[in-house]
């Protein structure tokens, strides 16, 4: 029987440099597939259908909600977000690993439904910080950054439910650790 892929799922707040870390490791690491998700927000500059994210509208995303296509979904900050399960399965059933980049009610909806999955959390070395990062960041307007630091508290309570914490404070180190969590789960051993 051919070794299936594994599921992981890397989360924590926004502006916590989730994106940043995630995009050094995947060009390090040919064995990992980023899921691309589904969003109702409006593209950034830059940004491309298809590639950093399928850019829907509202109805089309409901539609996929009501036949079920999404493994996760969630709102965030008045817009939908949401991971599409079959090419999710497909990547996994070929034996390549997965990693959902998403944010943590998404991350505890997949918690439950794929008990499997590798759980990383990414903290900000504090909650000025975070605030720093947002705002130089500048791709969101301040209500927006006000909106982002208050789910962010929230998001941080659920820290405990993960297999790994990376805080991100120096990033070079914080993405040694989650090439390290990379490493450490290929070598671990199926008990079942
Ligand atoms: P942004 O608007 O900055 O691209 O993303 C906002 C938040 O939504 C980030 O925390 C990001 O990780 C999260 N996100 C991106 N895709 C998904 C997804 O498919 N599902 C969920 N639940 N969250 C997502």
């Amino acid at each position: 029987m051919s070794k299936k892929g594994k599921l992981y799922v890397f989360t924590g707040p926004s502006g916590t440099g989730k994106g940043t870390i995630l995009g050094r490791v995947l060009q390090q690491d040919a064995k990992l597939f980023l899921s691309v998700s589904a969003t109702t927000r409006t593209p950034r500059e830059g940004e491309t259908h298809g590639e950093h994210y399928y850019f829907l509208d509202k109805q089309t995303f409901e539609d996929k909600i009501k036949n079920s296509e999404f493994l996760e979904y969630a709102q965030y900050v008045g817009n939908y977000y949401g991971t599409l399960e079959q090419p999710v399965n497909e990547q996994i059933e070929q034996g390549n690993d997965v990693v959902l980049e998403i944010e943590v009610q998404g991350a505890m909806q997949i918690h439950e439904k794929r008990p499997d999955a590798v759980m990383i959390f990414v903290a900000p070395p504090s909650m000025q910080e975070l605030e720093r990062r947002l705002v130089g960041r500048g791709t969101e307007q301040t209500d927006k950054i006000a909106a982002r630091m208050e789910t962010a508290k929230e998001e941080l309570k659920q820290a405990d439910k993960f297999d790994y914490i990376i805080v991100n404070d120096d990033l070079d180190c914080a993405i040694a650790d989650l090439l390290a969590v990379f490493r450490a789960e290929r070598c671990r051993v199926q008990k079942n």
